[in-house]
């Protein structure tokens, strides 16, 4: 770990949201640096190089897709977008253009520390893989000998539901679209199989979860795509 807290830069044009970011991130060791629209956020972007950017949708100046696209083009900051109630087929775009997880304003301090962590551990987790094991409730996966074992027991799955769930073991923490994930496990011409996707997170749930019918790692998140939360 770093002794100098990380730069977290948020790109919002509402006062109120940025002072309670403000006072709530500093307090959990971070660094906040602030821009009200799209145009400065991407300039600050360039000079001060944040170890994450936290983005909301509603600029005045300019289309949240837009920012995402400007900013993928030459860096690969992990991204959190603050996005408003029914936005799902914004969402989908966003996080196709390269944009790492989002947030349903309004949001809590926890949930918001919690995305900005996982998308954190996209950038930092690549540099420590020297335990690729993955571990969630009782469950452990092993992925590098490909076993995945609840309760210590080994737990059998089928080569699909393997893939999908290394998918969303590396991704931990962080939301994955459908369409990712059909081009992931099945590949780029199932990419609107959404019925495949169903039926292999019930076969892992069934397999995984203590009561698959309300999961508490493999979760559905409605008309976007699926996470496996790394809370324990
Ligand atoms: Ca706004």
């Amino acid at each position: 770990m770093l002794n100098a807290p990380l730069r977290i830069l948020i790109i919002e044009d509402e006062t109120q949201i940025r002072r309670f970011l403000r006072s709530s991130l500093a307090s959990h060791g971070y660094e906040l640096v602030e821009a009200a629209t799209g145009q400065a956020g991407i300039e600050q972007m360039a000079q001060l190089q944040p170890a994450c950017v936290i983005l909301d949708l509603g600029l005045p100046d300019m289309d949240g897709l837009e920012v995402v696209r400007r900013i993928r083009e030459w860096s690969a900051v992990p991204l959190v977008i603050l996005t408003a109630r029914g936005q799902e087929q914004d969402k989908i775009a966003l996080l196709d253009a390269g944009a790492d997880d989002y947030l349903t304003k309004p949001f809590g301090v926890g949930e918001l520390l919690a995305r900005i962590r996982a998308a954190l551990r996209r950038t930092t987790g690549m540099q420590l893989p020297e335990t690729p094991v993955a571990i969630f409730g009782e469950v452990r996966v092993d992925l590098v000998r490909r076993q995945v074992f609840c309760a210590d027991e080994e737990v059998h799955l089928t080569p699909l539901e393997y893939k999908l769930l290394a998918v969303l073991v590396r991704q931990m923490g962080r939301v994955v679209t459908q369409r990712q994930l059909l081009h992931e496990v099945w590949g780029p011409e199932y990419t609107d199989s959404a019925h495949y996707l169903r039926i292999y997170m019930q076969h892992l749930r069934h397999k995984l979860e203590a009561d698959p019918a309300r999961p508490r790692f493999l979760i559905t998140e409605p008309g976007v795509g699926y996470r496996l939360r790394d809370e324990a």
